[in-house]
């Protein structure tokens, strides 16, 4: 049986337009097929191409030891609803700009991160300190913040929390550990 290297991805919405496999990385061109983005003035759907914008790099999870980047060629639509036919950049909701990362990768920080040290995560899993901390602020806010789940499971053995429980993580500060009560 054979496997798109898409179905691998596991991510909604995008095609491949090139691979390349090194030592220690795969690299992935990738841009999204779903033809249109959200008019940031009237959040209907904008749907005439106008041109390519830029190109996100994006961190996803690993696969088979080596890490794995994609490129994201973006797009710009114009809507023709609006006066003047204002373009917007299309978004998606697998990845977080902002955070360089596919909310997966995000998610396995998160999880990586539980009775560990932020320098712990970021030596073994080769990401800067910096973009382990940009995650852990992004998405756990302040000391003994909750957050719904990780990855939208529960930890084993623990019942799924209700949507607006959750667990609750003690945040930090740099080298001590990050636990999940
Ligand atoms: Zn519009």
């Amino acid at each position: 049986m054979q496997i798109q290297f898409e179905q691998l991805l596991n991510l909604p919405d995008i095609q491949i337009l090139n691979v390349e496999i090194t030592e220690h990385e795969i690299k992935c061109d990738i841009e999204s097929p779903r033809g249109y983005s959200i008019c940031h003035r009237c959040g209907q759907k904008a749907n005439k191409f106008f041109e390519h914008g830029e190109t996100l790099t994006l961190q996803h999870l690993p696969i088979c030891e080596k890490d794995v980047y994609l490129y994201l060629k973006t797009k710009r639509y114009r809507c023709l609803d609006c006066d003047g036919h204002p373009t917007t950049t299309e978004r998606c909701e697998w990845y977080d700009a902002d955070a360089k990362c596919t909310k997966a990768f995000a998610d396995f920080l998160l999880r990586a991160l539980v009775n560990s040290t932020i320098s712990d995560v970021s030596i073994k899993y080769r990401v800067s300190y910096d973009r382990v901390r940009g995650v852990l602020n992004r998405y756990v806010r302040g000391e003994n913040d909750t957050i719904t789940s990780v990855g939208g499971r529960a930890p084993p053995g623990r019942k799924k929390p209700p949507p607006c429980a959750g667990s609750r993580w003690r945040v930090s500060t740099p080298g001590s550990r990050v636990r999940v009560a």
